[in-house]
Protein backbone atom coordinates (compact mmCIF):
# COMPACT_ATOMS: atom_id res chain seq x y z
CA UNK A 1 0.00 0.00 0.00
CA UNK A 2 2.57 2.63 0.96
CA UNK A 3 4.54 2.34 -2.34
CA UNK A 4 1.81 3.40 -4.27
CA UNK A 5 1.97 5.82 -6.82
CA UNK A 6 -0.42 8.49 -6.35
CA UNK A 7 -0.66 10.17 -9.48
CA UNK A 8 -2.62 7.73 -11.42
CA UNK A 9 -5.07 7.05 -8.08
CA UNK A 10 -5.68 10.85 -8.65
CA UNK A 11 -6.58 10.79 -12.32
CA UNK A 12 -8.96 7.76 -11.30
CA UNK A 13 -11.01 9.64 -8.32
CA UNK A 14 -10.42 12.78 -11.09
CA UNK A 15 -12.25 9.70 -13.73
CA UNK A 16 -14.73 8.94 -11.02
CA UNK A 17 -15.72 13.12 -10.55
CA UNK A 18 -16.39 13.84 -13.89
CA UNK A 19 -18.78 11.00 -14.33
CA UNK A 20 -20.95 12.73 -11.14
CA UNK A 21 -20.78 15.57 -13.21
CA UNK A 22 -21.76 13.95 -16.22
CA UNK A 23 -24.51 12.27 -14.17
CA UNK A 24 -25.63 15.33 -13.15
CA UNK A 25 -25.66 17.05 -16.25
CA UNK A 26 -27.71 14.18 -17.68
CA UNK A 27 -30.48 14.04 -14.65
CA UNK A 28 -30.42 18.11 -15.59
CA UNK A 29 -31.71 17.36 -19.80
CA UNK A 30 -33.71 14.37 -18.15
CA UNK A 31 -35.72 15.98 -15.25
CA UNK A 32 -36.01 19.12 -15.59
CA UNK A 33 -36.55 20.18 -12.52
CA UNK A 34 -34.47 22.22 -9.83
CA UNK A 35 -32.46 22.55 -13.10
CA UNK A 36 -30.30 25.74 -11.49
CA UNK A 37 -29.56 23.70 -8.38
CA UNK A 38 -28.73 20.62 -10.65
CA UNK A 39 -26.27 22.57 -12.82
CA UNK A 40 -23.82 23.86 -9.87
CA UNK A 41 -24.15 20.32 -7.95
CA UNK A 42 -22.95 19.02 -12.19
CA UNK A 43 -19.83 21.90 -12.09
CA UNK A 44 -19.29 21.05 -8.52
CA UNK A 45 -17.97 17.74 -9.72
CA UNK A 46 -16.45 18.84 -12.83
CA UNK A 47 -14.17 21.69 -10.97
CA UNK A 48 -13.46 18.63 -7.97
CA UNK A 49 -12.89 16.36 -11.41
CA UNK A 50 -10.79 19.11 -12.86
CA UNK A 51 -8.78 19.97 -9.61
CA UNK A 52 -7.44 16.57 -9.16
CA UNK A 53 -6.64 15.93 -12.54
CA UNK A 54 -4.43 19.09 -11.99
CA UNK A 55 -2.93 17.48 -9.34
CA UNK A 56 -2.25 14.64 -10.99
CA UNK A 57 -0.26 16.50 -13.48
CA UNK A 58 2.31 17.96 -11.20
CA UNK A 59 6.05 17.35 -11.87
CA UNK A 60 9.30 19.23 -12.19
CA UNK A 61 9.63 22.22 -12.92
CA UNK A 62 6.59 22.95 -10.74
CA UNK A 63 3.76 24.94 -12.93
CA UNK A 64 1.18 27.17 -11.51
CA UNK A 65 -1.89 25.61 -13.07
CA UNK A 66 -0.88 22.57 -11.67
CA UNK A 67 -0.56 23.58 -7.57
CA UNK A 68 -2.10 27.08 -7.61
CA UNK A 69 -4.49 26.74 -10.19
CA UNK A 70 -5.69 22.94 -8.84
CA UNK A 71 -6.16 24.11 -5.34
CA UNK A 72 -8.50 27.54 -6.55
CA UNK A 73 -9.97 25.28 -8.86
CA UNK A 74 -11.05 23.21 -5.84
CA UNK A 75 -12.29 25.42 -4.14
CA UNK A 76 -14.47 27.22 -6.82
CA UNK A 77 -16.20 24.23 -6.73
CA UNK A 78 -17.13 23.72 -3.13
CA UNK A 79 -18.58 27.28 -3.43
CA UNK A 80 -20.56 26.25 -6.22
CA UNK A 81 -21.51 23.56 -4.45
CA UNK A 82 -22.62 26.03 -1.58
CA UNK A 83 -24.74 27.99 -4.05
CA UNK A 84 -26.62 25.14 -5.76
CA UNK A 85 -27.29 23.42 -2.26
CA UNK A 86 -29.25 26.77 -1.28
CA UNK A 87 -30.89 27.21 -4.48
CA UNK A 88 -32.17 23.50 -4.05
CA UNK A 89 -33.13 24.58 -0.62
CA UNK A 90 -34.77 27.66 -0.95
CA UNK A 91 -33.04 29.52 1.38
CA UNK A 92 -31.04 32.91 0.61
CA UNK A 93 -27.67 33.02 -1.32
CA UNK A 94 -25.22 33.55 0.94
CA UNK A 95 -22.44 35.10 -2.25
CA UNK A 96 -21.64 38.02 0.10
CA UNK A 97 -20.62 35.65 2.48
CA UNK A 98 -18.55 32.94 0.84
CA UNK A 99 -17.20 36.45 -1.47
CA UNK A 100 -15.88 37.98 1.61
CA UNK A 101 -14.95 35.16 3.62
CA UNK A 102 -13.20 33.14 0.49
CA UNK A 103 -11.46 35.50 -1.83
CA UNK A 104 -8.88 36.83 0.41
CA UNK A 105 -7.88 33.26 0.63
CA UNK A 106 -7.87 33.10 -3.06
CA UNK A 107 -5.82 35.71 -3.26
CA UNK A 108 -3.35 34.58 -1.11
CA UNK A 109 -3.47 31.27 -2.78
CA UNK A 110 -3.26 32.87 -6.31
CA UNK A 111 -0.45 34.63 -5.24
CA UNK A 112 1.61 32.12 -3.19
CA UNK A 113 3.45 30.70 -6.42
CA UNK A 114 3.55 26.88 -7.29
CA UNK A 115 7.11 26.75 -4.83
CA UNK A 116 7.48 24.39 -2.06
CA UNK A 117 8.61 28.00 0.06
CA UNK A 118 4.46 28.81 0.73
CA UNK A 119 3.11 25.33 -0.05
CA UNK A 120 2.25 24.51 3.59
CA UNK A 121 0.85 28.09 3.35
CA UNK A 122 -1.43 27.47 0.69
CA UNK A 123 -2.63 23.75 1.69
CA UNK A 124 -3.65 24.98 4.84
CA UNK A 125 -5.75 27.88 3.89
CA UNK A 126 -7.06 25.64 1.10
CA UNK A 127 -8.20 23.07 3.84
CA UNK A 128 -9.61 25.63 5.94
CA UNK A 129 -11.65 27.10 3.66
CA UNK A 130 -13.56 24.01 1.81
CA UNK A 131 -13.84 22.75 5.64
CA UNK A 132 -15.67 26.46 6.07
CA UNK A 133 -17.55 25.79 2.99
CA UNK A 134 -19.17 22.15 4.55
CA UNK A 135 -19.71 23.50 7.27
CA UNK A 136 -21.57 26.93 6.36
CA UNK A 137 -23.59 24.62 3.73
CA UNK A 138 -24.96 22.60 6.67
CA UNK A 139 -25.55 25.47 8.88
CA UNK A 140 -27.81 27.41 6.55
CA UNK A 141 -29.67 24.74 5.14
CA UNK A 142 -29.90 22.33 8.02
CA UNK A 143 -33.31 23.86 9.13
CA UNK A 144 -34.97 23.63 5.50
CA UNK A 145 -33.79 19.94 5.02
CA UNK A 146 -35.75 18.99 8.47
CA UNK A 147 -38.94 21.03 7.38
CA UNK A 148 -39.13 19.29 4.00
CA UNK A 149 -37.52 16.47 4.43
CA UNK A 150 -38.00 15.13 7.71
CA UNK A 151 -35.32 14.33 10.29
CA UNK A 152 -34.35 11.20 9.32
CA UNK A 153 -33.38 12.52 5.94
CA UNK A 154 -31.80 15.96 7.57
CA UNK A 155 -29.37 13.68 9.66
CA UNK A 156 -28.31 11.39 7.18
CA UNK A 157 -27.18 14.55 4.86
CA UNK A 158 -26.06 16.50 7.92
CA UNK A 159 -23.97 13.80 10.07
CA UNK A 160 -21.56 13.14 6.65
CA UNK A 161 -21.31 16.20 5.95
CA UNK A 162 -20.38 17.57 9.61
CA UNK A 163 -18.15 14.50 9.87
CA UNK A 164 -16.05 15.39 5.84
CA UNK A 165 -16.00 19.22 7.57
CA UNK A 166 -14.32 17.85 10.18
CA UNK A 167 -11.89 15.79 8.22
CA UNK A 168 -11.16 18.89 5.96
CA UNK A 169 -10.57 21.27 9.14
CA UNK A 170 -8.57 18.32 10.49
CA UNK A 171 -6.50 18.02 7.62
CA UNK A 172 -5.45 22.00 7.43
CA UNK A 173 -5.14 22.00 11.02
CA UNK A 174 -1.90 18.96 10.15
CA UNK A 175 -0.18 21.02 7.64
CA UNK A 176 -0.66 24.57 10.04
CA UNK A 177 1.27 21.92 12.54
CA UNK A 178 3.94 21.07 9.99
CA UNK A 179 5.08 24.02 8.37
CA UNK A 180 8.19 22.89 7.13
CA UNK A 181 6.80 19.97 5.31
CA UNK A 182 4.01 20.66 2.28
CA UNK A 183 1.61 17.79 2.26
CA UNK A 184 1.10 17.67 -1.15
CA UNK A 185 -1.98 15.52 -2.87
CA UNK A 186 0.28 13.72 -5.07
CA UNK A 187 2.83 12.74 -2.13
CA UNK A 188 2.28 9.40 -1.17
CA UNK A 189 2.10 10.12 2.92
CA UNK A 190 -0.56 7.52 3.71
CA UNK A 191 -3.15 10.47 4.95
CA UNK A 192 -3.83 11.32 1.06
CA UNK A 193 -4.43 7.82 0.26
CA UNK A 194 -7.61 8.20 2.98
CA UNK A 195 -8.10 11.85 1.17
CA UNK A 196 -8.73 9.69 -2.03
CA UNK A 197 -11.23 7.29 -0.21
CA UNK A 198 -12.67 10.32 1.44
CA UNK A 199 -13.38 12.02 -2.20
CA UNK A 200 -14.41 8.97 -3.77
CA UNK A 201 -17.13 8.14 -0.97
CA UNK A 202 -18.37 11.78 -0.26
CA UNK A 203 -19.09 12.56 -3.57
CA UNK A 204 -21.43 9.63 -3.74
CA UNK A 205 -23.08 9.83 -0.75
CA UNK A 206 -23.30 13.92 -1.91
CA UNK A 207 -25.16 12.62 -5.51
CA UNK A 208 -26.92 9.88 -4.09
CA UNK A 209 -28.13 11.89 -1.31
CA UNK A 210 -29.19 14.84 -3.21
CA UNK A 211 -30.81 12.38 -5.51
CA UNK A 212 -33.41 10.82 -3.49
CA UNK A 213 -34.11 14.45 -2.13
CA UNK A 214 -34.62 15.83 -5.39
CA UNK A 215 -36.80 12.61 -6.18
CA UNK A 216 -38.36 12.65 -2.64
CA UNK A 217 -39.68 16.36 -3.96
CA UNK A 218 -40.77 15.45 -7.11
CA UNK A 219 -42.93 12.35 -5.55
CA UNK A 220 -44.48 14.96 -2.92
CA UNK A 221 -45.27 17.32 -5.38
CA UNK A 222 -47.00 14.85 -7.35
CA UNK A 223 -48.49 13.68 -4.67
CA UNK A 224 -49.72 16.86 -3.87
CA UNK A 225 -50.99 17.52 -7.10
CA UNK A 226 -53.24 14.42 -7.32
CA UNK A 227 -55.18 15.39 -4.26
CA UNK A 228 -55.81 18.96 -3.76
CA UNK A 229 -57.64 21.23 -5.99
CA UNK A 230 -54.91 23.91 -7.79
CA UNK A 231 -57.25 26.63 -7.04
CA UNK A 232 -58.50 26.13 -3.71
CA UNK A 233 -56.12 23.50 -1.99
CA UNK A 234 -59.17 21.97 -0.69
CA UNK A 235 -58.95 17.87 -1.24
CA UNK A 236 -60.13 17.33 -5.28
CA UNK A 237 -63.15 15.07 -6.24
CA UNK A 238 -61.02 11.75 -6.19
CA UNK A 239 -59.43 12.43 -2.57
CA UNK A 240 -62.84 13.00 -1.63
CA UNK A 241 -63.73 9.75 -3.04
CA UNK A 242 -61.04 7.99 -1.09
CA UNK A 243 -61.95 10.10 2.16
CA UNK A 244 -65.41 9.17 1.66
CA UNK A 245 -64.75 5.53 1.81
CA UNK A 246 -62.82 5.15 4.70
CA UNK A 247 -65.09 7.04 6.69
CA UNK A 248 -67.92 4.65 5.25
CA UNK A 249 -66.49 1.54 5.95
CA UNK A 250 -65.82 2.91 9.64
CA UNK A 251 -69.48 4.04 10.25
CA UNK A 252 -69.93 0.65 8.94
CA UNK A 253 -67.74 -0.74 11.68
CA UNK A 254 -68.42 0.64 14.92
CA UNK A 255 -72.17 2.66 14.13
CA UNK A 256 -70.82 5.84 15.02
CA UNK A 257 -72.77 8.88 12.93
CA UNK A 258 -71.36 10.22 9.94
CA UNK A 259 -72.76 13.19 8.30
CA UNK A 260 -72.32 14.68 4.31
CA UNK A 261 -72.79 18.01 3.34
CA UNK A 262 -73.37 19.38 -0.17
CA UNK A 263 -72.72 22.82 -0.80
CA UNK A 264 -73.42 24.74 -3.78
CA UNK A 265 -73.10 28.80 -4.79
CA UNK A 266 -76.19 30.28 -5.82
CA UNK A 267 -76.13 31.44 -9.59
CA UNK A 268 -72.39 31.63 -9.78
CA UNK A 269 -72.56 32.24 -13.01
CA UNK A 270 -73.78 35.53 -12.29
CA UNK A 271 -71.05 36.57 -10.48
CA UNK A 272 -68.55 35.15 -13.69
CA UNK A 273 -70.96 36.90 -16.38
CA UNK A 274 -71.38 40.42 -14.16
CA UNK A 275 -67.68 40.65 -12.57
CA UNK A 276 -65.48 38.42 -14.52
CA UNK A 277 -64.03 34.70 -13.99
CA UNK A 278 -60.87 36.09 -11.77
CA UNK A 279 -63.85 37.70 -9.50
CA UNK A 280 -65.79 34.40 -9.47
CA UNK A 281 -62.07 32.56 -8.18
CA UNK A 282 -61.57 34.56 -5.62
CA UNK A 283 -65.14 34.24 -4.45
CA UNK A 284 -64.29 30.23 -4.66
CA UNK A 285 -60.95 30.78 -2.53
CA UNK A 286 -62.92 32.86 -0.31
CA UNK A 287 -65.31 30.07 0.30
CA UNK A 288 -62.66 27.89 1.00
CA UNK A 289 -61.07 29.73 3.72
CA UNK A 290 -64.39 30.28 5.27
CA UNK A 291 -65.33 26.16 5.42
CA UNK A 292 -61.70 25.22 6.64
CA UNK A 293 -62.55 27.92 9.16
CA UNK A 294 -65.49 26.77 11.03
CA UNK A 295 -65.19 22.74 10.65
CA UNK A 296 -63.33 20.38 13.38
CA UNK A 297 -59.41 18.88 12.66
CA UNK A 298 -61.33 15.33 12.19
CA UNK A 299 -63.66 16.78 9.25
CA UNK A 300 -62.76 16.80 6.19
CA UNK A 301 -63.15 19.38 3.17
CA UNK A 302 -63.27 19.09 -0.49
CA UNK A 303 -64.38 21.02 -3.67
CA UNK A 304 -66.06 18.33 -6.06
CA UNK A 305 -66.98 20.52 -8.87
CA UNK A 306 -66.91 24.10 -10.37
CA UNK A 307 -68.73 25.59 -7.27
CA UNK A 308 -69.66 23.06 -5.57
CA UNK A 309 -68.47 21.62 -2.18
CA UNK A 310 -68.25 18.41 0.16
CA UNK A 311 -68.14 18.14 3.95
CA UNK A 312 -67.55 15.37 5.85
CA UNK A 313 -67.97 15.42 9.38
CA UNK A 314 -67.73 12.31 11.54
CA UNK A 315 -69.29 11.27 14.83
CA UNK A 316 -71.83 14.18 13.99
CA UNK A 317 -75.32 13.75 14.57
CA UNK A 318 -78.35 15.57 12.30
CA UNK A 319 -78.64 18.85 14.87
CA UNK A 320 -74.85 19.41 15.11
CA UNK A 321 -74.86 19.10 11.28
CA UNK A 322 -77.86 21.56 10.70
CA UNK A 323 -76.38 23.81 13.32
CA UNK A 324 -73.07 24.08 10.92
CA UNK A 325 -75.09 24.30 8.01
CA UNK A 326 -76.95 27.01 8.89
CA UNK A 327 -73.67 28.86 10.51
CA UNK A 328 -72.15 28.70 6.96
CA UNK A 329 -74.87 29.40 5.03
CA UNK A 330 -75.72 32.70 7.24
CA UNK A 331 -71.83 33.68 7.41
CA UNK A 332 -71.59 33.44 3.49
CA UNK A 333 -74.62 36.49 2.90
CA UNK A 334 -73.01 38.10 5.63
CA UNK A 335 -69.99 37.89 4.24
CA UNK A 336 -70.84 40.10 1.56
CA UNK A 337 -69.34 37.49 -1.05
CA UNK A 338 -72.18 38.55 -3.68
CA UNK A 339 -73.97 35.43 -2.99
CA UNK A 340 -75.25 33.06 -0.83
CA UNK A 341 -75.03 28.70 -0.56
CA UNK A 342 -77.68 26.32 -0.58
CA UNK A 343 -76.79 22.71 1.47
CA UNK A 344 -77.78 19.69 1.50
CA UNK A 345 -77.34 17.45 4.53
CA UNK A 346 -77.69 13.39 4.55
CA UNK A 347 -76.63 11.43 7.94
CA UNK A 348 -75.60 8.33 7.26
CA UNK A 349 -78.57 6.02 8.01
CA UNK A 350 -79.85 2.32 7.36
CA UNK A 351 -81.02 3.45 3.94
CA UNK A 352 -77.43 3.60 2.40
CA UNK A 353 -75.74 0.27 1.16
CA UNK A 354 -72.98 2.54 -0.04
CA UNK A 355 -70.90 5.71 0.38
CA UNK A 356 -72.55 6.52 -3.02
CA UNK A 357 -76.20 6.36 -1.93
CA UNK A 358 -75.42 8.61 1.33
CA UNK A 359 -74.19 11.38 -1.53
CA UNK A 360 -77.02 11.03 -3.99
CA UNK A 361 -79.21 11.62 -0.78
CA UNK A 362 -77.39 15.05 0.12
CA UNK A 363 -77.72 16.34 -3.60
CA UNK A 364 -81.21 14.79 -3.73
CA UNK A 365 -81.54 17.15 -0.79
CA UNK A 366 -79.10 20.27 -2.31
CA UNK A 367 -81.52 20.00 -5.32
CA UNK A 368 -84.59 20.68 -3.04
CA UNK A 369 -82.51 23.39 -1.42
CA UNK A 370 -82.29 25.09 -5.19
CA UNK A 371 -85.92 24.19 -5.87
CA UNK A 372 -87.53 25.52 -3.03
CA UNK A 373 -85.17 29.04 -3.66
CA UNK A 374 -81.61 29.29 -2.82
CA UNK A 375 -80.16 29.95 0.04
CA UNK A 376 -81.47 27.35 2.65
CA UNK A 377 -80.44 24.14 3.62
CA UNK A 378 -82.24 20.81 3.18
CA UNK A 379 -81.90 17.37 5.30
CA UNK A 380 -82.28 14.13 3.70
CA UNK A 381 -85.49 11.89 4.55
P1 LIG B 1 -77.42 27.51 -9.20
O1 LIG B 1 -77.88 28.50 -8.18
O2 LIG B 1 -78.54 26.74 -9.80
O3 LIG B 1 -76.38 26.62 -8.63
O4 LIG B 1 -76.80 28.36 -10.37
P2 LIG B 1 -75.28 28.45 -10.77
O5 LIG B 1 -75.12 29.58 -11.71
O6 LIG B 1 -74.44 28.52 -9.54
O7 LIG B 1 -75.04 27.03 -11.40
P3 LIG B 1 -74.47 26.56 -12.77
O8 LIG B 1 -74.11 25.11 -12.56
O9 LIG B 1 -75.40 26.90 -13.88
O10 LIG B 1 -73.15 27.39 -13.00
C1 LIG B 1 -71.96 27.09 -12.34
C2 LIG B 1 -70.94 28.04 -12.87
O11 LIG B 1 -69.71 27.91 -12.21
C3 LIG B 1 -70.63 27.83 -14.34
C4 LIG B 1 -69.16 27.97 -14.46
O12 LIG B 1 -68.81 28.99 -15.37
C5 LIG B 1 -68.71 28.36 -13.09
N1 LIG B 1 -67.43 27.81 -12.72
C6 LIG B 1 -67.10 26.50 -12.62
N2 LIG B 1 -65.80 26.35 -12.23
C7 LIG B 1 -65.32 27.61 -12.06
C8 LIG B 1 -64.04 28.12 -11.67
O13 LIG B 1 -63.09 27.40 -11.38
N3 LIG B 1 -63.89 29.47 -11.61
C9 LIG B 1 -64.92 30.31 -11.90
N4 LIG B 1 -64.71 31.62 -11.82
N5 LIG B 1 -66.11 29.85 -12.29
C10 LIG B 1 -66.33 28.52 -12.38
MG1 LIG C 1 -74.42 26.85 -8.24
MG1 LIG D 1 -73.38 23.69 -9.41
Amino acid sequence: MMDLNLPPLLWLVACQMVLHALMWGLSGVLLRESRTAVAHWGLFMLLLGTGLALAGARDEPRLWWTYNGANLVTLLGFVIMRRGTEQFMRVPASDKEQLAVLLPVAVVVGLAGPGEQWAALRIALVYAAQGFVVLRTVMTVRPALLQEFGRGAMLAIVVPASGIATILFTLGLRQALNWRLPMEMQHNDGANLWLMVLYLTGSAMFSFGFMVMLTQRLVSTLRQASVRDPLTGLFNRRAMTEALERQWLRHRRTQAPLAVLAIDIDHFKRINDTLGHAAGDSVLIHLSTLLQNHVRGEDVVGRVGGEEFLLLLPDTQAPQAIALADRLRVLVRAESLGTTISVGIALAHSVDDSAESLIARADAALYRAKDAGRNRIEVAD
